[in-house]
């Protein structure tokens, strides 16, 4: 095991977003509201205050979203989509100011915060073309003189929750769905890193987005959650996060008939067989390991590698996990900065030291990084059992449990064996072994020799307790509509 060091840290000053709620069409600061502090995690340092909404500031809120619903559902798809466009057209031209305050508040290296906002981009423009395209159909009558119509509707006044790992585009992906559906949307974002979800409705309010339509809270919550979720005013839930709080929320929404949208956790296997690339393979798995600290819904985190391969694979892996760069993600020079929150580095403590209780040996790193922030090596773990934490619980982190099979119907069996059904990824020049696995795995997505998922165009979305529903793709507006049937005659 050894030490990974760590760039220098810069010195921040520059301003950071002014963090506000968005209500009705208005930026509302602290004035008399409870604050929660934000922290940056490279450093520890405050960065502002960010205010929680009041019982009365949800109220109005909701009230706000059902007013503007009025308008925005009969709104025509085509003003629809000019405005998606020019948020597109907007975030681009904010990405280096947006991003930078995403390495803030979060801690990943600029250009991934740069990148995610810039990806984002995209998003909006791919439910501005899609929004278009909300077609209903018409079906063969058994008269003569009847029409059957089958028109698609938006359900109404959404509410959506999203989490902090990839705040912009966490957020922005369900801003676009629903408002792209004629939707309007009461949205919670993370309070722990906060300023792009408040970029991103100053995006929406520049680009003419009528008040109402889209509002932006934060508070306690579960606190906030429960009363958005119980109001009668709101149709649809949307919850991006842990599997637990997903199982909460939709159990609420449950009990009140609310339609919902699931995306969860996961804790994807990367399968590695025999005749794979196997550099390759290592390079792109170690490297997508780090990629956001591992804190990536989809990151691969379970390694199941074939034994003629396998002391390749861990010698490359090992190598790229070491030369990573951890520092302040300011620093450009920087591959991984902190992990979100203080308490997220006590969660990989509390994983080593499980392995290690196990029987697993730490072949690199297994500890934090001595320095202010909240810094975590990146981490090896091999020879554990397939009962021992790391290879049955998400870590979202950067540690990566490595293990052999010989068998490949052994590693799917293993690959299948838990709750989760995420993303998986496949290593292998068969297009044979690629056809058998691919369909014998569950996992809502899978990756074969390369990563391709989240793009504007593709579902993104699990399976099995991994959530309901997708994302993106042209699936993405059907959990915002309801089918509704005609008949006349
Ligand atoms: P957590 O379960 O406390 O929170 C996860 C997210 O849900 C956070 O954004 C949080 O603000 C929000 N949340 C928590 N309780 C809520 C409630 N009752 N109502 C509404 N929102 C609520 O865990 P954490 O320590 O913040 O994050 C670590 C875990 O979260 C990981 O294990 C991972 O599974 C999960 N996570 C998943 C994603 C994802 O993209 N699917 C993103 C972030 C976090």
């Amino acid at each position: 095991m050894s030490a990974t060091t760590i760039t220098a840290g810069q010195k921040q000053s520059a301003a950071y977003e002014t963090l506000a709620l968005y209500i009705d069409g208005r930026f509302l600061g602290a004035e008399g509201r409870k604050t929660e502090p934000v922290y940056n995690p490279a450093t520890g340092e405050v960065l502002a205050q960010l205010p929680h909404a009041t019982r009365a500031d949800l109220d109005a809120a909701l009230a706000a979203a059902e007013r503007a619903f009025a308008t925005w559902s009969r709104t025509s798809p085509l003003e629809r989509s000019a405005v998606l466009r020019k948020v597109a057209d907007l975030a681009r031209a904010r990405a280096e100011s947006i991003g930078r305050n995403i390495t803030l508040d979060q801690g990943k290296p600029i250009a991934e915060s740069v990148g995610e906002v810039q990806v984002c981009a995209e998003h909006a423009e791919w439910h501005a073309e899609e929004c278009r395209r909300i077609y209903g159909r018409v079906i063969p009558a058994r008269r003569h003189d009847v029409r059957q119509l089958v028109l698609r509707e938006p359900v109404g006044v959404c509410t959506a929750f999203t989490p902090w790992n990839f705040p912009f585009n966490q957020a922005i992906r369900k801003m676009v769905a629903a408002l792209g559906a004629g939707c309007t949307l009461v949205l919670k974002g993370p309070e722990t890193a906060p300023s792009a979800v408040v970029a991103l409705a100053r995006l929406f309010h520049d680009a003419g987005l009528p008040a109402g339509c889209l509002n932006v809270v934060w508070g306690v919550p579960a606190e906030v959650s429960d009363y958005l979720i119980r109001s009668p005013i709101v149709r649809k839930v949307s919850f991006t996060g842990s599997i637990p709080v997903g199982k909460q929320l939709a159990a609420l929404a449950g009990a009140h008939m609310k339609r919902g949208t699931w995306e969860l956790g996961g804790h994807s296997p990367a399968i590695v067989f025999d005749d794979a690339n196997v550099d390759q393979a290592a390079t792109t798995l170690a490297r997508f390991k780090t990629r956001n600290a591992g804190q990536v819904c989809v990151s691969p985190s379970r390694f199941y590698v074939q034994s003629g391969v396998y002391d390749r694979f861990a010698a490359k892996f090992i190598e790229v996990m070491r030369s990573t760069r951890v520092g302040d993600g300011l620093e450009k020079a920087t591959q991984m900065g902190p992990l979100a929150h203080a308490r997220r580095v006590d969660v990989m403590q509390a994983f080593v030291d499980d392995a290690r209780s196990r029987g697993g040996e730490v072949v690199f790193g297994g500890a934090r990084l001595a320095s202010p922030g909240n810094f975590f090596s990146p981490t090896v773990v091999t020879g554990l059992p397939d009962d021992a934490r790391l290879m049955t619980e998400e870590p979202f982190g950067p540690i990566a449990p490595l293990t052999p099979f010989t068998d490949p119907q052994d590693a799917i069996r293993r690959a299948n064996s838990l709750p989760y059904g995420l993303a998986a990824y496949l290593f292998t020049e068969s297009l044979k072994t690629a056809t058998m696995a691919a369909g014998a795995i569950e996992a809502g997505m899978i990756n074969i020799n390369h990563f391709g998922m989240a793009l504007a165009e593709t579902p993104f979305g699990g399976i099995k307790e991994s959530g309901i529903g997708s994302e993106g793709g042209a699936e993405t507006f059907d959990g915002y509509l309801v089918t509704k049937f005609v008949t006349h005659c």
